[in-house]
């Protein structure tokens, strides 16, 4: 069997690799930085609930007042139209304690509704506190995530380019170059594996002097067509799973 298919596939591996752990530790910032964003979308929620409920407790409060307040006036009106001797004065004051009074009524309904205002609004809070702590929560352990993700990244990375680097090397120099500019050119598949009688690459079916060539993998075969390098299924299979148990 030729050492340098084996080669090939696992040049190629560490070198997908690569790319993979590099992209899964750029886009740990992105993901932080949305988490990020979230919690504090909710943090203004909860800011804005809060305004809402001290605006009823106020609406309470002031309601409250103003009942003591007409209480007071009501009851001065009442005690004024007793102690008057002209009638149409009484009459007068005791149509303004009826006004005060019914506007008494008016205002306990709206302080009814005040109370309930201030329950509902209690409620909605509860429930963004729940989401924010858990967010929060999450935040926390995402952020620790980060930190030891990026650590293993790190590592991982660095042993992938020295396993890289020891692949590319073992690749024998006539075939280097030409490895190098088809993984650059197929987008890190410069190496595939033959797909029945088609190159599993590109798909253009191959000649059966060509897979004759292939199969035994005796020699270095590449596509007539996309210019990649081919080896059997079997080769492909076997050295895949090396690489993914190693
Ligand atoms: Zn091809």
């Amino acid at each position: 069997m030729n050492d340098t298919l084996k080669t090939l596939v696992r040049a190629q591996w560490c070198q997908r690799r690569v790319l993979v752990v590099q992209r899964r530790a750029d886009s740990l910032p992105g993901e932080l930085k949305e988490r990020v964003e979230a919690a504090q979308t909710h943090r203004d929620a909860l800011a804005q609930a809060e305004a809402e409920r001290d605006d009823a407790v106020r609406r309470v409060e002031s309601l409250i007042a103003g009942c003591a307040s007409k209480t007071e006036e009501r009851e001065q009106l009442d005690l004024e139209a007793r102690e008057t001797s002209n009638a149409t004065s009484r009459q007068i004051l005791q149509h303004k304690a009826r006004e005060i009074g019914n506007q008494m009524a008016r205002d306990d309904s709206d302080l009814i509704r005040a109370k309930d205002r201030v329950v509902a609004c209690e409620d909605v809070l509860y429930e963004h506190r729940g989401v924010l702590s858990e967010l929060d929560r999450d935040l926390a352990e995402f952020r620790a995530t980060v930190a030891t993700d990026g650590d293993d990244f790190g590592k991982d990375l660095a042993q992938l380019q020295i396993d890289l680097a020891q692949e590319i090397a073992l690749i024998p120099i006539e075939f280097r170059a030409d490895y190098e500019r088809a993984t650059a050119a197929r987008k890190g598949r410069g190496v595939v594996a033959l797909n029945g009688a088609a190159c599993g690459g590109c798909g253009t079916n191959l000649s059966p002097n060509q897979v004759n060539q292939i199969l035994p993998s005796r020699v270095v075969v590449r596509c007539p067509s996309c210019a990649r390098f081919l080896v059997s299924r079997d080769i492909w299979n076997a050295e895949i799973k090396f690489m993914e148990r190693r």
